[in-house]
């Protein structure tokens, strides 16, 4: 009697977890049947989320965060179709697609007077084993008449930790080009304090579970204050990522951290309306 309990027990969770996995590759499969075609017909939105200093509010930058439009699905976040395009390779277009797309609204901004910002953008670690990537770069930064300075890279901590060899030098060689190069999400993968005056960073960000953690936790808050003085000693910037509260900026401002990002601030919005709200009212 147990045994046909089990049996029927385990048959009816394998068919639950097979019906999820199923539908999770149905989905997957239409992601990338349509993946093409959507950046063909610019159903990838390119959204912008305003960086900003504690203290005052004032904007010091934005990153570039994409959005799909998807016809069938609406509109759907990154952390649905980036990891399945870093798999299949088609993150690089993507990415080219968005730095361009960058690129374009920094020179548009400086055509219309506004006094503009960097921004900021993704760069997977696929990315940087493309052979081209920084003649790319340099191809769109140059063609829009801007300067290097202007497009900061975030690279994932996570990127970091295999093959680090190769990785550096790129690095290296996009430092070199005149990018700022922004560590993102730091403090969530495994990367040595050694990463640190190793690769040429302008920009630590800190994760925000980061930031969650330490709001309670006294002794996180003491690791955190160490890595932002040290931060502080290496001349690097340090940008507290996913600020909501104003207790967790307030913590921020105790425990140093000059720059945040954050719904308390802003969220990613469409181009148009970071426009609207941050540029034109400082700069015009
Ligand atoms: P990320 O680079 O660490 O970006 C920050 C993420 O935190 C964004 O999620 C942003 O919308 C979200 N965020 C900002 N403020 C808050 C907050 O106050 N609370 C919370 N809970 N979240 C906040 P998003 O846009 O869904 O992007 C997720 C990840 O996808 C990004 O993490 C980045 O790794 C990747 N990604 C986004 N756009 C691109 C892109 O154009 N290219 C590549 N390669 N990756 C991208
Ligand atoms: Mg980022
Ligand atoms: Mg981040
Ligand atoms: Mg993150």
């Amino acid at each position: 009697m147990a045994a046909a309990s089990i049996k029927r027990n385990y048959g009816q969770r394998f068919a639950f977890y097979n019906h999820a996995m199923h539908e999770k590759l149905m989905v997957e499969q239409k992601i990338i049947n349509t993946m093409e075609s959507s950046l063909e017909r610019g159903d990838f939105a390119v959204y912008l989320q305003p960086k900003v200093e504690v203290d005052t509010g004032r904007l010091i930058g934005a990153e570039a965060l994409v959005r799909w439009e998807h016809p069938e699905f609406g509109m759907i976040f990154p952390g649905d179709f980036v990891p399945v395009f870093e798999r299949n390779g088609f993150i690089y277009h993507l990415d080219l697609f968005v730095w361009r797309k960058v690129c374009r609204m920094l020179r548009e901004w400086k055509e219309l007077g506004a006094e503009a910002v960097p921004i900021s953008v993704n760069v997977s670690r696929i990315d940087l084993y493309h052979e081209d990537l920084l003649e790319s770069l340099l191809d769109m930064v140059l063609e829009n008449g801007l300067d290097p300075e202007e497009l900061h890279l975030e690279i994932t901590e996570s990127a970091y930790v295999k093959d680090s060899v190769q990785l550096v030098s790129v690095i290296r060689r996009l430092k070199q080009a005149g990018f700022v190069i922004e560590m993102d999400d730091f403090g969530s993968g495994y990367s040595s304090l050694n990463t640190l005056s190793e690769l040429p960073i302008d920009t630590l960000k800190l994760d925000l579970n980061f930031l969650r953690q330490a709001e309670h936790q006294p002794r996180r808050q003491k690791v955190m204050r160490l890595i932002i003085d040290l931060a502080r000693e290496l001349r690097l910037q340090v940008v507290a990522e996913g600020v909501e509260t104003e207790a967790q900026a307030a913590l921020l401002k105790a425990l140093g951290c000059r720059y945040a990002q954050g719904y308390l601030f802003g969220r990613p919005m469409p181009e148009e309306r970071f426009f609207r709200e941050y540029l034109e009212k400082q700069g015009l």
